[in-house]
């Protein structure tokens, strides 16, 4: 997703903090030693020699310090999680972040150097999918954007114009609005349809007919570059193609993204659906 990908890392920050399993580990405390791998564009810092153009590791460093002694947490696994989410959503310019976190004194009862866990997260591109065609459409729409931006791991970077379209699918019912709307988000996909769907049952969505009306449908169209097929989810979305009141949204907001399957652009999906 990001073209340039460069390294800031912080290696073996040792922090005196108390998660653990044990009610000890929870009130003596222990040493946990902290790496964290930056993904960002150092490329305008090393240009200019100016930090505000790049993410500065001793900030970083003492947001660590704080965050890992301000929890408890009983597993590392936990500490690791919450940290590389506070990381990422604290600085900006941060695309990904690797953290490991190591308990060189975990009581195991056995001699062992070290035990670590290492995870990697990141902020994922996807485009969503908006229609209604029942009550207060736009009122519905306007809701899902707002309610979307307002999660706190995700942010609305772009909303599509709204459009009125022919109902779809065969089913006999009134006009549709649609739009589109690209989506930073730190969720999984799984994750983002099950907040989607929190939000359709929020605008009293009801799942009777097939392609029936509806208050409020929220479709994942992409999720970076991923190719899903499970029983409960399909990205990119399977119909895309097929229907122009997903492709003119998505081509105000992305003309020459690249479907990661059928290997053409939105631009050059919606020239062929024209001619057909
Ligand atoms: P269509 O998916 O053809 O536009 P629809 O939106 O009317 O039809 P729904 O009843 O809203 O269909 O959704 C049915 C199920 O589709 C959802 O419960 C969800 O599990 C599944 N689904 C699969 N892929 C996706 C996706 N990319 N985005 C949203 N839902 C999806
Ligand atoms: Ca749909
Ligand atoms: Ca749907």
């Amino acid at each position: 997703m990001f073209i340039n990908m460069d390294k800031i890392t912080i290696d073996g920050l040792e922090v005196f903090a108390k998660h653990g399993v044990f009610p000890e580990e929870n009130i003596l405390g222990q040493k946990f030693v902290i790496s964290v791998i930056m993904y960002t564009d150092t490329r305008k810092a090393g240009i200019t020699d100016e930090l505000e153009y790049s993410v500065n590791y001793g900030e970083v460093s003492h947001f660590i310090k704080d965050f890992v002694q301000g929890h408890t947490f009983k597993l590392i696994e936990r500490v690791a999680e919450e940290l590389a989410q506070a990381i990422l959503l604290k600085f900006d310019l941060l695309e990904k972040a690797d953290v490991k976190i190591s308990k060189p004194w975990a009581p195991i009862g056995l001699p062992v150097n070290n035990v670590s866990v290492e995870i990697s997260r990141s902020w994922h591109k996807a485009y969503i999918a908006l229609g209604s065609n029942m009550g207060d459409k736009k009122g519905f729409l306007d809701m899902a954007v707002k309610k979307l931006d307002e999660h706190q791991l995700c942010k609305v970077i772009k909303v599509a114009d709204y459009i009125c379209t022919e109902p779809y699918g065969g089913v006999e019912q009134d006009m549709f609005i649609n739009s589109a709307l690209e989506l930073k988000t730190l969720l999984t996909p799984d994750e983002l349809l099950t907040l989607l769907h929190e939000i359709e049952a929020s605008a009293d969505r009801k799942r009777e007919i097939h392609w029936g009306p509806r208050t409020l449908d929220l479709d994942i169209l992409f999720y970076d570059n991923s190719i899903i097929d499970t029983e409960y989810l399909q990205v990119p979305h399977s119909d895309i193609q097929n229907r122009d009141f997903v492709l003119i949204p998505m081509a105000q907001l992305a003309p020459f993204l690249r479907h990661p399957v059928l290997n053409i652009t939105i631009k050059q999906m919606l020239e062929k659906l024209g001619d057909r």
